[in-house]
C-alpha cells in the first residue's frame, strides 16, 4: 500500500505552535502535495509538544546541554521527551515511511536548531522528536528539504 508520512500538526494548519500560530513556511506545492496525501489516507498528524502535555501558547524553548529550557527558565525536557516517545509510537503503529516536520523546532527540527542561548543563531542539529525518529530508522525532512522527501518517496 502507499507509504504513510508523519507530519507536524503545525504544518497542517493547526495553531499549536508555542506562539499559538500555525506554521507558515512557504514552499511551493507543499500544501497541494499534503492534501493529495490526505485524500489517499497517508497522513499521520501529531504535535509532539502538545502530546507531551504542554499548553498552547507556551514559552519558546531551546536545547541547551541536552536539556530543553524555556525562555522563562522552565525545564521542559520531560514533556519534550514524552512527546517524542508518543510521536515514535504513533509513527511505528502506522508504519510510516518518513516524517515531514517543521523546521528549526526544538522538537521537530530535522536539520538545524537554535543554539540554546535565545540568540537567534542556528546550529546543525535535530529536535528531540526528529532525533528519536531518526534513531529508529524513520528519516525526517522539513519544508526546506521537501524535494528530498519527494525523492525519498519516489514521487
Ligand atoms: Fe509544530 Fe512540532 Fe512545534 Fe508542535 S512541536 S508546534 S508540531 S514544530
Amino acid at each position: 500500500s502507499a507509504k504513510k508520512i508523519l507530519i507536524s500538526a503545525c504544518l497542517m494548519g493547526q495553531p499549536v505552535r508555542y506562539d499559538g500560530r500555525a506554521n507558515d513556511d512557504k514552499v511551493a506545492h507543499l500544501q497541494t502535495v499534503i492534501q493529495r496525501w490526505q485524500s489517499e489516507r497517508r497522513v499521520v498528524v501529531i504535535c509532539p509538544e502538545v502530546a507531551g502535555g504542554l499548553p498552547t501558547p507556551r514559552p519558546a524553548a531551546e536545547i541547551r546541554l541536552g536539556h530543553v529550557i524555556a525562555s522563562d527558565g522552565q525545564d521542559f525536557t520531560a514533556a519534550f521527551e514524552s512527546g517524542a516517545q508518543k510521536a515514535l509510537t504513533l509513527a511505528q503503529q502506522h508504519n510510516v515511511a518518513a516524517a515531514l516536520l517543521a523546521d528549526r523546532s526544538p522538537s521537530c527540527g530535522s536539520r538545524e536548531i537554535y543554539d540554546g542561548e535565545f540568540s537567534g543563531r542556528l546550529i546543525p542539529g535535530q529536535g528531540l522528536t526528529a532525533e528519536l525518529l531518526s534513531q529508529h530508522g524513520i528519516p525526517c525532512f522539513g519544508p526546506a528539504t521537501f524535494d528530498e522527501l519527494l525523492d525519498f518517496l519516489n514521487e
